[in-house]
């Protein structure tokens, strides 16, 4: 069968082709021929992965399934969270987040923080959303130059690192993206 992922990234498309049932075949945007911009307005995580999913359903009548994350601070009340990319503004630029987010939180102790990504299905014309959680918090100041986004400035719980200090492989492994890929893919194994 064939399964929509709501993503232009050829690279995100087959790290995920890898972890499905061989029966399954991933399509890309691309692949479909939505070239179109899908306009992320919702006011939750949760409400924009769906927004994606049923977009790609209500245009092309594809099974799929569309993905979005947030970080969610406590002491900000939950902020960025659904707008952890344009936090400093529409240029989405991952430096000044971060500055935006490390000024924020200057005179504050309490720097818990959580990753949070949803994964929406659409399929057989009905939905289903997996949650990854990763909980830790804000550092002091920016730590270690790989992974993207907040990942030099937030270190996951009972480690010692940032994300951006830690392997790829450990990252996913604990990482709220990986833990919402895991659901679906169980999902998918035992419903298909
Ligand atoms: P998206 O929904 O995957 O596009 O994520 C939205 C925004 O959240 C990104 O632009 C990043 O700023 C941030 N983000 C998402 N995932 C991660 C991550 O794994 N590490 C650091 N930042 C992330």
């Amino acid at each position: 069968m064939t399964l929509v992922f709501a993503t232009h990234n050829p690279n995100k498309l087959k790290e995920l082709q890898a972890l499905v049932p061989d029966f399954i075949q991933l399509k890309s945007l691309t692949d479909i021929g939505c070239t179109e911009e899908i306009i992320e307005d919702a006011p939750t995580i949760e409400g924009n992965a769906l927004l994606k999913a049923r977009f790609i359903k209500q245009k092309y009548n594809l099974d799929c399934f569309a993905d979005d994350t947030g970080l969610e601070v406590a002491a900000l009340n939950g902020e960025p969270g659904v707008y952890s990319a344009r936090y400093a503004g529409e240029q989405k630029n991952a430096d000044d987040n971060m500055k935006k987010l490390l000024k924020a939180l200057q005179d504050t102790r309490n720097r818990k923080a959580r990753f949070k990504t949803v994964i929406a299905l659409s399929l057989n014309n009905k939905e289903y959303t997996f949650e990854g959680i990763c909980n830790g918090a804000i550092t002091e100041e920016k730590m270690g130059d790989s992974g993207f986004g907040y990942d030099p400035i937030f270190r996951p719980e009972t480690y010692w690192e940032t994300f951006a200090e830690m392997p790829l492989a450990l990252k996913n492994s604990i990482g709220h993206r990986g833990k919402a890929v895991q659901k679906l893919v169980d999902f998918l194994k035992e419903k298909l």
